[in-house]
C-alpha cells in the first residue's frame, strides 16, 4: 500500500477538483493605522503557508478576486455542528468563461481566523490550503498537514505523505463538464 492518504479524498460529481495552476487571492491589510500589525501578522502567516503549497504546486497570487479560484479571507468559521474552528474551506464548482469556451472550475472559499497566534494562524493556513488545493479529506496522522486531529504540535511544512497524495491527485484527471 502507497504511503499516502489517497483513500481519503473524495471526488466532486464532476471530477477531481485539481488544477495545473491556481489562482489565489488573499484579503489585503487595510487597516493602515497603529492597530493594522494584528491584519499584517494574519497576512504574513497566511502567505507564509501558500509559499509551502507555492513549492508544490504552480500558484499565482491575484489582487482581483474575479481572477482567483482560492479566495483566502480573514474571517472566524461560523460555528458548525457545535463546534467552534478557526479555518474552514467551502468548495463550489462554477462555470466560469475567460476568454474562451466556458469551463468547470472549482472555487475555494477559505476562512481563517485572526485569532490566534502567528503559529495557530500559519498551521490553519496551511491545511485549509490543502483543502482548497484539492486534499478533499483528512489523514489519521498527526504529522500530516492534513491530519483530521491537530497534534500537540502544529505543522507549518508537508510531510512526504502530503506530498505524495497531492503528487497522486494531480496525476488524475480533472473536473470535466457534465
Ligand atoms: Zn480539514
Amino acid at each position: 500500500m502507497a504511503d499516502d492518504y489517497r483513500h481519503a479524498l473524495k471526488p466532486t460529481p464532476a471530477g477531481w477538483p485539481r488544477r495545473q495552476h491556481w489562482c489565489v487571492w488573499v484579503e489585503p491589510i487595510t487597516d493602515r493605522g497603529p492597530t493594522g500589525i494584528w491584519q499584517e501578522r494574519w497576512h504574513r502567516a497566511v502567505v507564509a503557508a501558500l509559499a509551502t503549497w507555492q513549492r508544490q504546486l504552480p500558484i499565482t497570487l491575484v489582487d482581483d478576486p474575479n481572477q482567483a479560484q482560492v479566495l483566502v479571507q480573514r474571517r472566524r468559521p461560523p460555528i458548525q455542528h457545535n463546534r467552534a474552528s478557526h479555518g474552514r474551506a467551502l468548495l463550489q464548482l462554477m462555470e466560469v468563461r475567460r476568454g474562451g469556451p466556458s469551463q468547470l472550475e472549482p472555487r475555494v472559499e477559505v476562512l481563517i481566523s485572526p485569532g490566534q497566534g502567528p503559529t495557530g494562524i500559519q498551521a490553519t493556513a496551511l491545511h485549509e490550503l490543502g483543502h482548497a488545493f484539492g486534499l478533499w479529506g483528512h489523514s489519521d496522522q498527526a504529522g500530516d498537514a492534513m491530519a483530521a486531529q491537530p497534534g500537540a504540535k502544529p505543522v507549518l511544512e508537508l510531510s512526504r505523505r502530503d506530498r505524495a497524495t497531492l503528487q497522486w491527485l494531480q496525476g488524475q484527471p480533472g473536473l470535466v463538464q457534465p
